[in-house]
């Protein structure tokens, strides 16, 4: 045992933090842990879980709507969005509690207020004016919304304020069109919000399969969101109970409420890191390496702070890692390949390995790809489409990239993950036999290979 206070000291209480001070404390190491607003951080409390609560919410309209044709009945469809948030923050509140008890059950020592680093070994807790110390530090202070500086700007919102709205705004202006952009545009869509989303690209999610992006932009046309490609907002005024905003293009918007979605800075401003030599980004990261090990020795920092990959399991996995290096003798260097994402719109996207884009550059891709109406849609009427891709490394017919968009595309490309990360080929699939009737069945009965269209010689597109 060292002379300090404590073998670990976790400075953020978020999914990599916890999970680090919970498997660290259950190794007998005395821990402790601190957290400045709620223990669950950005996915628990504001982030991934009150999301998808909220999709859910989003998307039984359609859902009472279709079941008509199957042969259900019901009176006038209404929708109460207090109901909806009430809901979801009660169930926040339970998963802090579980959270909270997982840490004392473990034996966890908890400091709700701000720490900073004071000292190699040094952390300040803000509360008591204090310095306590460890033999190790973990830094897992997440990430927190960044804003465009544009005149205006303090009438943005984030997402983190949908989740406290009391009334539901009538229209809304989403600035950015990734992840974050397009969930609450489907989310708000699907509540009955006027939805218009301002993006300076060309076309929506950016990194993600180009057909991925074609479609699900497509289909949120379909559902009424307007989205604007190619602009951004200038400036933005007050004008009554909403807000004017003014875009490049020239073109004014009127809505009640403005939200940016432009991304999210890792939360490291006045931690007091630099003083003790550890390195940080341009965008204000916490520079580690394989090991999560910043530039000073016995201080670690996992999660969105570190601006590797910024998904839940990614900080989890991160925080065991931690744990297993320092504390079990096992040097475990992180993984970042073949990681499945979900985009919850509506449609969702599921993805797992490289867009086809991606492939191309370093292989030769053989495409094969599907588009289909659900079985349910047959009765429902509703126009949706399930599509469904695979780029498949020509040589070795490795499958290098698995796309779907469609009704439980998250669930079905988690479980297809497994077979890419065990290098699954396309005959892997092939010889796979199909589970009937399903959606998934579709991904190990493609045969014909996508062939890009001819250019017609003498036309425009042989030009
Ligand atoms: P993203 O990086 O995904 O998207 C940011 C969007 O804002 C892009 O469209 C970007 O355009 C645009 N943008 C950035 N800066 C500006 C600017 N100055 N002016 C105008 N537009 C701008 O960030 P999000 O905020 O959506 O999400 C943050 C992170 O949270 C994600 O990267 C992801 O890691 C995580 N997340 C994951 C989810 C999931 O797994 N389902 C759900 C929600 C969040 P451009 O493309 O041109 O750069």
């Amino acid at each position: 045992m060292s002379d300090f206070h404590y073998d670990l000291f976790v400075i953020g209480a978020g999914s990599g933090g916890v999970r680090a001070a919970r498997l660290a404390a259950q190794l007998g190491k005395r821990v402790a842990i601190a957290e400045e607003y709620r223990i669950g951080g950005t996915c628990v409390i504001r982030g991934c879980v009150p999301k998808k609560l909220l999709v859910y919410g989003s998307r039984y309209g359609a859902e009472i709507e279709d079941a008509c044709a199957f042969g259900w009945s019901y009176g006038d469809l209404e929708f109460q969005w207090p109901t909806l948030i009430h809901n979801v923050q009660r169930e926040v509140d339970r998963l802090n509690g579980v959270y909270t008890r997982t840490l004392e059950n473990a034996g966890v020592e908890r400091f709700l207020t701000r720490a900073t680093v004071d000292g190699p070994h040094g952390v300040r807790l803000a509360d008591r004016d204090a310095t306590v110390s460890a033999d190790y530090i973990l830094v897992a202070t997440g990430s927190a919304p960044t804003f465009p500086s544009v005149p205006g700007a303090e009438y943005f919102i984030s997402s983190n304020e949908c989740f406290q709205f009391e009334t539901l705004p009538e229209s809304i202006v989403i600035l950015g069109a990734g992840y974050i952009g397009m969930e609450f545009a489907s989310i708000f869509a699907g509540l009955g919000v006027t939805v218009t989303v301002v993006h300076r690209g060309d076309q929506i999610l950016r990194g993600f399969d180009m057909d991925l992006r074609d479609i699900v932009a497509e289909a949120l046309r379909d559902r009424g969101v307007d989205l604007r490609m190619d602009t951004n907002i200038t400036s933005i005024e007050k004008d009554g109970e909403g807000y004017r905003v003014v875009l490049t293009d020239g073109d004014v918007l009127h809505a009640s409420s403005v939200m940016a979605a432009t991304g999210r800075k890792p939360n490291t401003k006045g931690l007091g890191l630099e003083a003790v030599g550890v390195e940080l980004g341009s965008n204000g990261r916490v520079v580690v390496d394989a090991y999560s090990k910043t530039a000073a020795d016995n201080i670690y920092a996992v999660g969105d702070v570190t601006d590797r990959a910024n998904l839940t399991p990614v900080a989890i996995r991160e925080g065991t890692a931690f744990v297993e290096t320092v504390f079990e003798g096992q040097p475990k260097a992180m993984d970042y390949s073949l990681i499945p994402t979900a985009v919850f719109t509506e449609p969702e996207i599921g993805t797992v390995g490289l867009s086809e884009e991606d492939a191309r550059k370093d292989h030769q891709v053989d495409i094969y790809k599907t588009s289909f109406r659900p079985m349910r849609a047959t009765i429902s009427g509703r126009g949706e489409k399930v599509f469904m891709k695979l780029a498949v490394d020509a040589v070795t017919d490795k499958v290098l990239g698995l796309h779907m968009v469609g009704p439980d595309a998250a669930e079905i490309v988690q479980m297809a993950a497994i077979a890419l990360r065990l290098g699954a080929t396309k005959a892997d699939f092939d010889a796979t036999m199909a589970l009937h009737p399903s959606m998934a069945e579709e991904f190990v009965t493609l045969r014909q290979k996508w062939e890009p269209p001819t250019p017609v010689k003498g036309s425009d597109a042989a030009a």
